[in-house]
């Protein structure tokens, strides 16, 4: 087995080979430890019949894992000075192919439809830019892609407000939308020390399995989740004051009628909350404006 990219010698080594500096606005943070890549692959439960998608290869110390593990790999880089580096690192795996794109412009259905033909088992593992982790994930799961989910290293405070329950501060916008598509896990806990350079901030291994269906069925969800919005607009304010803040004082009177109808008390605030009660609110609510 060749040696691995992701011990700090070798990647000094590729770094200095093609004199790479990191961009900090790319969110650059190089994983520099095999054991932590060999974690992150394991908690993927790929196999070789499966296909694995990767954002942000770096210089390859978690794609040549993932290459390693499972069928195909196609990985998204948006740095080009990457491109020629990866060539070569990634010369010995005939199984990835690297797309030089920033992953937020890319067709991901299209993509998979041409790339994954065949495969059933698809999963995304990444070390995430942290600049833009949150709306990374969120393109993942609102394009309802046939992916069974995500492992993905990114700051623990996102990774505690992903899997936060209701009645915690932790708990908001984020979390509902994230456990509407998924049952998500925190895997792993991960030191400042295994990155090259340091991030200022811990890290986690985050696990999101997604659900056949989401978790409740509602009439529209972009206005229920508009609903969730209003209703953490100020999380020291009651729900009945968010939403009338949101929908319009003079719609007060049909707020209390739903949150009656649905048997929420007016003064508990948003973060109260469970996903299936803001989905009974937000049919009720639908139902007054429709
Ligand atoms: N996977 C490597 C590792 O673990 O060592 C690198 C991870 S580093 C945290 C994030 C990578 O994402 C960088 O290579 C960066 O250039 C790339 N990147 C940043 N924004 C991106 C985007 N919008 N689309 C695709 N790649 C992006």
């Amino acid at each position: 087995m060749q040696k691995d990219i992701a011990t700090p010698i070798r990647t000094k080594e590729i770094l200095n080979k093609y004199g790479f500096s990191f961009k900090k606005s790319l969110g650059q943070n190089f994983l520099i430890d095999p054991n932590i890549l060999r974690n992150i692959t394991e908690v993927a439960g790929l196999t070789k019949h499966s296909g694995a998608i990767e954002i942000g290869p770096g210089i390859g110390a978690l794609t040549e894992h993932l290459a390693r593990t499972s069928k195909k790999v196609l990985a998204f880089e948006i740095d080009g000075r990457l491109l020629p580096i990866l060539e070569d690192t990634l010369s010995p795996y005939a199984n990835v192919e690297i797309l030089h794109q920033d992953v937020l412009k890319a067709n991901l259905k299209t993509v998979i439809a041409e790339k994954f033909d065949g495969i059933e088992d698809l999963m995304v593992v990444a070390n995430l830019p942290y600049y833009v982790t949150t709306p990374i994930i969120m393109k993942l799961l609102e394009e309802r892609l046939p992916l069974r989910g995500i492992v993905a290293m990114l700051q623990k405070e996102v990774a505690d407000r992903i899997s936060a329950k209701p009645g915690t501060k932790e708990y908001g916008s984020l979390s509902i939308a994230i456990q509407y598509y998924t049952i998500p896990e925190t895997v792993m806990i991960v030191p400042k020390t295994v990155f090259m350079p340091q991030p200022n901030v811990d890290s986690a291994v985050i696990r999101l399995i997604k659900r056949e269906q989401p978790v409740v069925q509602v009439l529209n969800e972009e206005f229920f989740f508009d609903i969730i919005r209003k209703s953490f607009a100020q999380r020291r304010k009651t729900i009945l004051n968010n939403l009338s803040n949101g929908l319009g004082k003079d719609q007060k009177e049909f707020i209390l009628d739903a949150l009656h109808k649905t048997d929420i008390d007016p003064k508990r605030r948003g973060e109260t909350l469970t996903i299936e009660e803001f989905g009974k609110l937000s049919d009720s609510l639908w139902e007054f404006v429709n």
